[in-house]
């Protein structure tokens, strides 16, 4: 990994459930989904934290149902929202890891961490992942990464954009776009049939991933890919369908064992992660088991469900679905028979019922599923990293046209919210207008900036306020302009002038109580540097550790035979095996305590040791 930095942007799909990262590859013009050091294409967006080590991906899901409490997924349901927020309280009942309220109403992941008490926030868990998509980028390009592209949902607001961006800090990672994962799979999906693309084409994208639901109208024209509505539901995917067969064996659990698991994390866990592979199943055969055993006071449990039993307990989450497709057209002012292309994006797209709802609701028409559902979204990230990266050859010539996911407006007289820019505008975008004071002398006026759907400023989602003070005595009235601007990324800034003074404020909607501060941003950067130090220094001791397990091993094998030990003089033997006592010592003790120095030494100790009286190191 000794290469330069070359400064292409590598493509990262950071999901709920499963992350995938991808680039462009100039010689083959063509996007490398990359596979993770256990070959998979996706990683499991986990980490874990034990008495030893911290885990990430693969390695923290594959020992979540023994280290519940201290096994974060999810941490993209607490990006950028409040602990107070119902979404996050709801949310958290079914968590097997503690979250509590710190400053500023700021969710905190509670944990234990090699015997410590330890708080993370969501940026930091999702820096976490970063970090390792980097790594694996890293390792298949043989090159340092610094650039990347990040998606998140349609309908992400500005304060989870931004915290998706701190995330990208921490992991030492230069965020250079944020894009809509349904516009990074209409790219993918768009570049896949370009070539047989004529005249202008509109595509529904139906992304039903592990916890969001995202769909979205695309235009395609020639070069130009615009998406024209995106609507979506934040607690809406596989987590949910797993969630609900949860409840179903819960419930068999207590009619047939007579036993409720429902205030037991540990069998929640371990029954919520053994249903996921029942559902998958049940996407190819219409029966599936399901096994746990030792499950709860011993007992085994073991049980099965059939597809249509499946489609029964989950049939209001797929219709909430339906529900959603039909706003969209309409948000879009789209009859179903404009589209000509239906895309499944998304592991839980693979379900039939889910597919055999859109085709009906589509009148029979075929879905295309031609890109991968799970690896869709990176592969348009990668796309639109190579457009943003200085001097890669071959990329796609293509604009992208996205657009804005929720209106955006500011407060007037009466909590009425006055809509500057519509949801489902094109971005970048800047749109001014002009208010009236409502007092006469009125010296100052408040802007304060919302974002959301409702008619009453105060039912929607404050993003910020700032004054407008030093208007000249006026009857009420008087004018001043404000101006929404909102750039590439989806995040708005927003002025206001007086006109005849030209006194003039802004502010860029930072979300200052829920975002970090740069000192915070800095302190975590300098914290994720001090953990991967911690990981490598306990890779390095786990090594040192095992190798004198090995050594040992031998040694006391060499002393055990007749022939080689008799041949020895008594201060040798003594010296083995007092070194073999050591090495049993240091394998047995609290590692924690001891330091890695004392682990390579002994190490050496052996090594030199077993080369002198045994043979050869090998
Ligand atoms: P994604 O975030 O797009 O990778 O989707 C992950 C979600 O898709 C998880 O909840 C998976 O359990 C779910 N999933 C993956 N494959 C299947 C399948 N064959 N049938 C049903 N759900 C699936």
């Amino acid at each position: 990994m000794a290469k330069e930095d070359q400064g292409l942007a590598i493509g990262i799909d950071l999901g709920t459930t499963y992350s995938c990262v991808a680039v462009w590859r100039e010689h083959h013009s063509r996007v490398h989904i990359i596979h993770n050091d256990q070959g998979n294409n996706t990683t499991p967006s986990s980490v874990a934290f034990t008495d030893q080590e911290r885990l990430i991906g693969d390695a923290a899901k594959n020992q979540a149902a023994t280290n519940p409490q201290n096994t974060v997924f999810d941490a993209k349901r607490l990006i950028g929202r409040k602990y107070s927020d119902p979404v996050v309280q709801k949310d958290m009942m079914l968590w097997p890891f503690k979250v509590v309220a710190g400053a500023n109403d700021k969710p905190m992941i509670t944990l234990n961490y090699k015997g410590e008490e330890k708080q993370f926030c969501a940026e930091e868990i999702s820096s976490m992942v970063l970090v390792k998509m980097r790594e694996i980028a890293e390792a298949y390009l043989e090159t340092k990464v610094k650039n990347a592209v990040v998606t998140v949902p349609a309908y992400f607001n500005d304060s989870q954009r931004k915290s998706t961006i701190d995330a990208g800090t921490i992991a030492g990672l230069n965020i250079m776009r944020i894009i809509n994962e349904p516009t990074a799979a209409a790219i993918a999906y768009g570049l896949d049939r370009r070539m047989n693309c004529v005249g202008e084409r509109n595509i529904f994208i139906f992304d039903l991933g592990g916890g969001t639901f995202d769909v979205s109208i695309l235009t395609i024209k020639g070069k130009i890919f615009e998406v024209k509505a995106t609507a979506g539901n934040t607690h809406l995917g596989g987590e949910d369908i797993d969630n609900r067969m949860l409840n179903y064996f819960v419930e068999k659990i207590k009619k047939e064992k007579k036993e409720d698991i429902s205030g037991n994390p540990r069998a929640l866990r371990r029954l919520r992660s053994a249903c996921e592979r029942p559902k998958r199943t049940l996407s190819l055969a219409v029966t599936a088991s399901i096994e746990v055993d030792g499950l709860s006071n011993g007992i085994d449990f073991r049980s099965s469900i059939t597809r249509a039993r499946f489609e029964e307990i989950n049939m209001e989450l797929f219709n909430q679905c339906m529900e959603t497709v039909d706003r969209c057209l309409a948000d879009a002012k789209m009859h179903k028979c404009s589209i000509h292309d239906v895309v499944l994006v998304g592991g839980s797209s693979r379900i039939p019922k889910v597919q055999e709802l859109l085709k009906d609701f589509f009148e029979g028409k075929d879905l295309c599923k031609s890109i991968n559902p799970d690896e869709a979204v990176a592969y348009g990230a990668a796309v639109q990293g190579a457009l943003l990266s200085e001097g890669i050859k071959n990329v796609p010539d293509m604009v992208l046209l996205d657009v804005t996911p929720l209106s955006l407006g500011k407060h007037v007289l009466g909590d009425i919210m006055s809509v500057m820019i519509p949801r489902n505008t094109t971005i970048p975008v800047k749109r001014t207008k002009e208010y009236l004071t409502v007092a006469d002398d009125q010296s100052c006026v408040k802007i304060q900036v919302y974002e959301g759907e409702r008619t009453r400023a105060s039912d929607n989602n404050l993003l910020g306020s700032f004054m407008l003070s030093g208007f000249p005595p006026a009857p009420r009235g008087h004018r001043f302009d404000v101006c929404f601007a909102i750039d590439e990324n989806g995040i708005l800034s927003v002025s206001a002038k007086e006109n005849t003074t030209g006194i003039s404020n802004k502010i860029i909607i930072t979300n200052d109580n829920e975002r970090l501060s740069t000192e915070e941003i800095n302190r975590m950067i300098q914290e994720a540097d001090d953990y991967q130090a911690e990981d490598m220094k306990f890779l390095r001791k786990a090594k040192a550790r095992n190798k004198i397990d090995d050594y040992a091993y031998k040694l006391k094998n060499a002393l055990k035979n007749e022939n080689f030990s008799s041949k020895l003089f008594s201060e040798d033997r003594e010296k083995i095996s007092s070194a073999i006592t050591k090495a049993t010592e240091l394998i047995d003790g609290d590692q924690q305590e001891e330091e890695i120095d004392v682990f390579e030494d002994h190490l050496e100790e052996l090594i030199n040791v077993f080369k002198r009286f045994v043979g050869k190191s090998d």
